[in-house]
Order: C-alpha cells, then sequence, then structure tokens
C-alpha cells in the first residue's frame, strides 16, 4: 500500500464501504453502514454535501433552490429523520396547499382533487367526464409495445387529461415531458394498475380498500415535509454526524479490483489520494458516472449512462410585497400546461406552504424554468429571465410591483429522465453488478427521482449489504 493509501479496513474486522457521493442517496447509504458497525467512507467531489438538495438562507427569505418539498411515502422516512434528531424541526406544508392550480385560458384554476370535484367543477368539458366513466371498459395496450405516458394517457382518459393534468404534472416533478417518459419506467404504480386491475379507476378503488387493511398510505396521501431551516438540514445534520467520515472536495476518478479489496483513485483537493474497502457504492449522478474509469467496464459502456437525458432547469425565487398581489395564493402552486404557450413550467407559492420564510408582508414564489419542454430558456441569465418571467408571472397572479428580492439558480443537468427505453439502463446496471462484485449503484437514477424514492432506494441497498456482509 503506498503511503497516500487509506486503508479502509482493519484485516479481520469489520466491513468497509466507500461511497461515491454525498447526495442524499450517498448520505443516507454510508450513514446507514456506518450506523451499522462499517468503516465509511463518503467521497463528495463538491464543497458541501447535499448534491441537489440547496438551501439558502439570506437574513429572513429561506429558499431551496433543489429540492422544496419531500414525501414522507414510507414509515422509514420518518424513522430516519427520528434517528437523525431531526423530528422537531420537521415542518409540514399549511392545509391550504392541498390545492393545487393550473393555468387554463391563462387564468389559474384549482385542478379537481376528488371525484365530487370533478364532476361537480367546470375544470374539465363534459366530453371528458363522460369519457373518464368509460375508462374501466378500455382494452390493455398492446404487448410488447412500450408505451411513452401521454400514449398511455391517451388511450385510457384521452387528450384533455393528457393536456391539463398530466402534461403540467410530470412538468412538476420531472422537468419532462410525456411524449418521452415511459410509462412503465417513470410511473410504475401508474402501469401496474392497468396490468393487475385492468383499469386505473378499479385499481385505486381496489387499492385504496387494500391499502386500508393493510395500513398503508397511497403516494398522493403521503405526508408532505421540510424542516424549520428547509430540506438543507438533512445534509447538514448527516455532515455533523458523519464527521471525518464524509470527505469533501475528493473526486473519485478510477476503480479497481485489487486481491478482493476495491482500490479508489480520487483527486483530494488536487493532490491523489488512494483509498481502498470492500464495497464501493457508486451515488453519483448518471451523468458524472463517465468521469470515473472501472477496471472491466469500457468506456462507450459508461459513456451510455452519461447520454441519459437530464433537461436543464432555472429556479428563480421572488418575493413581492403581499399587497401587491391580487391572488390569495390559497394552494400549493401553479402548473403551467404546455398547449397553454407559456415560458415558465410552473411556481410554487412557498409562503403558503411554509409562512417562515420570508418577512409577513410579502409573498415568496419559486418559479421553475426550461426542463425538457424549453431547454433553452433554462439556460438564459438572471438578467434575461427576469424580465420573462415577470411578464408570464404578472398577469398570471395580479402582481403590480417589481420584486423586492430575487435569486436564481442554473441547473445544467437537473433530473435524470426515464425515458421509453430506460429498462435498458436498469438491466446494464443489474448486469455490471453482477459482473464487478462489491460494485454497487444507488441514487435518483435508479430507484425513482424523488427524494423518498431516493432514500428509500439507498436503504434497500444497505438492508441487501448488512444481510451479506460477510
Ligand atoms: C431543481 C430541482 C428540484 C427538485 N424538486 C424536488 C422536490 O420538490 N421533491 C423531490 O422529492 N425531489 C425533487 N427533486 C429531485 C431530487 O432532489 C433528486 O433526485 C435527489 O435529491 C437526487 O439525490 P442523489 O443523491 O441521487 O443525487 P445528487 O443529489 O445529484 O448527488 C450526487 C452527488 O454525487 C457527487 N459526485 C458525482 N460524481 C462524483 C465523483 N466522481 N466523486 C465524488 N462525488 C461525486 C455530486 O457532486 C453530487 O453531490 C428536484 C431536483 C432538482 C434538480
Amino acid at each position: 500500500m503506498s503511503p497516500d493509501t487509506e486503508k479502509q479496513i482493519e484485516p479481520h474486522t469489520s466491513p468497509s464501504a466507500l461511497v461515491i457521493g454525498a447526495g442524499i442517496a450517498g448520505l443516507t447509504a454510508g450513514w446507514r453502514l456506518m450506523q451499522s458497525g462499517w468503516h465509511v467512507r463518503i467521497l463528495e467531489s463538491g464543497i458541501r454535501p447535499g448534491g441537489a438538495m440547496v438551501t439558502e438562507r439570506e437574513g429572513e427569505y429561506l429558499i431551496e433552490h433543489g429540492p422544496n418539498t419531500a414525501l414522507e411515502s414510507d414509515p422509514r422516512i420518518g424513522e430516519l429523520i427520528h434517528e437523525l434528531g431531526l423530528a422537531d424541526e420537521k415542518r409540514i406544508p399549511e392545509l391550504a396547499s392541498k390545492k393545487r392550480f393550473i393555468l387554463k385560458q391563462g387564468r389559474p384554476q384549482p385542478l379537481p382533487m376528488s371525484p365530487q370535484a370533478f364532476f361537480g367543477s367546470g375544470f374539465f368539458s363534459w366530453k371528458a367526464k363522460l369519457s373518464l366513466l368509460g375508462e374501466p371498459f378500455r382494452k390493455p395496450g398492446i404487448e410488447d409495445h412500450e408505451e411513452s405516458l401521454s400514449e398511455f394517457v391517451l388511450r385510457r382518459l384521452g387528450r384533455e387529461f393528457l393536456d391539463y393534468a398530466i402534461n403540467p404534472f410530470v412538468a412538476g416533478v420531472y422537468a419532462g415531458a410525456p411524449d418521452r417518459l415511459g410509462v412503465e419506467q417513470a410511473f410504475p404504480k401508474l402501469h401496474a394498475l392497468e396490468k393487475n386491475y385492468g383499469s386505473l379507476i378499479r385499481g385505486q378503488v381496489l387499492g385504496a380498500r387494500q391499502r386500508k387493511r393493510e395500513g398503508r398510505v397511497s403516494k398522493q396521501r403521503a405526508p408532505m415535509f421540510s424542516f424549520r431551516q428547509g430540506l438543507g438540514s438533512l445534509p447538514e445534520r448527516f455532515q455533523e454526524l458523519l464527521g471525518d467520515s464524509l470527505v469533501l472536495q475528493t473526486r473519485a476518478k478510477k476503480l479497481s479490483l485489487e486481491e478482493g479489496l476495491w482500490a479508489i483513485e480520487t483527486e483530494c483537493q488536487g493532490q491523489p489520494k488512494n483509498f481502498e474497502a470492500d464495497r464501493v457504492i457508486y451515488a453519483g449522478t448518471a451523468h458524472q458516472l463517465p468521469e470515473i474509469s472501472i477496471e472491466g467496464v469500457s468506456s462507450s459502456e459508461l459513456q451510455s449512462f452519461g447520454n441519459i437525458y437530464h433537461p436543464p432547469v432555472s429556479s428563480l425565487s421572488l418575493a413581492f410585497p403581499r399587497n401587491r398581489v391580487e391572488h390569495p395564493l390559497d394552494g400549493f402552486g401553479l402548473l403551467v400546461p404546455e398547449v397553454e404557450k407559456r415560458k415558465i413550467l410552473g411556481a410554487l407559492f412557498m409562503s403558503t406552504l411554509f409562512p417562515e420564510r420570508c418577512p409577513k408582508d410579502q409573498v415568496l414564489f419559486t418559479v421553475f424554468i426550461g426542463g425538457t419542454r424549453q431547454p433553452h430558456y433554462a439556460s438564459l441569465s438572471r438578467e434575461e429571465l427576469l424580465p420573462m418571467v415577470l411578464e408570464e408571472l404578472k398577469p398570471m397572479l395580479g402582481i403590480s410591483s417589481e420584486p423586492t428580492h430575487v435569486f436564481h439558480r442554473f441547473w445544467e443537468k437537473a433530473i435524470p429522465q426515464y425515458d421509453v427505453g430506460y429498462g435498458s439502463v436498469r438491466n446494464r446496471l443489474n448486469d455490471l453488478e453482477a459482473s464487478h462484485p462489491g460494485l454497487h449503484f444507488c441514487g435518483n437514477y435508479r430507484g425513482g427521482i424523488s427524494v423518498a424514492d431516493t432514500i428509500l432506494h439507498a436503504l434497500k441497498l444497505t438492508d441487501l449489504l448488512l444481510d451479506h456482509k460477510d
């Protein structure tokens, strides 16, 4: 072992793991293994942990540049928060935020969220309402044809649902477009409803009964949360607890297997530094995977992960005097369907969700621009974006002043798109793991893109490792 090699294990003692990437996936996996007695190092190329989770606090403003809220879709997420000592810091968005607005004919209109509201409100036409009644009787899709989300929704629910519910929804979640996303890959539960019950409506009803019997909640009903100091509290708390096990400004560059141990070459603040471990978990982003060389894996194979589409997104947070905004902002936010031909994807009403995030006499929005729909707008400078966004937002919400504060963040590669054919990415990852014992992949490019899914995916991986530690 060369002098600059940090050996991760004492012979014949605890197992060891080296985690590449300190986003929420890497932090969760590393922490869980450390708690179980493993020797762990988590390497992060950046100057802070958290990856996409970026909270900025400036004076009375608290801005989320990445994820705004997460879902407690599984009890293990609550347990993790408790274990980290963050339970008292947890904040649930205000009740008003249950309402969601969709821009329709230039006006924000509440999206009907229950069957009664669906039939009672004028949001959808009678044609769309009648068409929904026929959904349980529609035929399943053609076997062996992998459908995009839009093909699936058009077939089962019709054009109006696609345009005014699904299209804005996927812009809000994936910054994506339903023509590209594969229904089975990006929305496996939706796909499974048709497969298992022959109908989405029947599946919803029967699935709800089953969940009730088993005491589970659906993702739509899972509580949403953040923390008093924003989601950034999660990586910050991990950092406190991990101590020296978290190594910042250290980029993994080369992985090779030597006599049953993984050797990891890194660059640590400009200097080479080597590590060794029994297991390596790659929890970096998919688009950065080709930057690492892995023994026995061709560069073209690694490049295929770099080709996964991650559209660019800009997030622009804007504060305005409350008395200069006509709209009551009594909801989660406003999503903009593509058919409305606007230049923003949507806006979250942050001061409704979490009133303490700006001064009381102000309101705070976070606006998203770009995504698969309009990637060219995302990369505009703040000076170019601001007038464009204000021109859209002001008439939509009746805003009659300039913003008092503006915060901008550009994500060049925001979120991996689980497009049609994404199954081959998952298969290649499975193959790589099978052919490279001790090498594992975990993160938002594999088990779902949300914070909750990413945490759960990391926990599943660690369960597997802890079961097979010998
Ligand atoms: C703008 C935006 C808004 C979002 N909103 C929401 C939301 O409201 N709710 C929600 O649930 N989800 C949301 N998401 C998605 C969610 O935040 C991410 O999918 C999730 O946080 C990704 O976590 P991760 O650990 O997989 O990856 P990342 O957070 O991307 O972390 C990967 C880390 O690996 C590091 N790394 C990469 N390569 C190396 C290397 N070779 N050596 C060392 N380190 C390396 C990177 O620097 C990075 O820190 C949003 C995402 C974005 C971008």
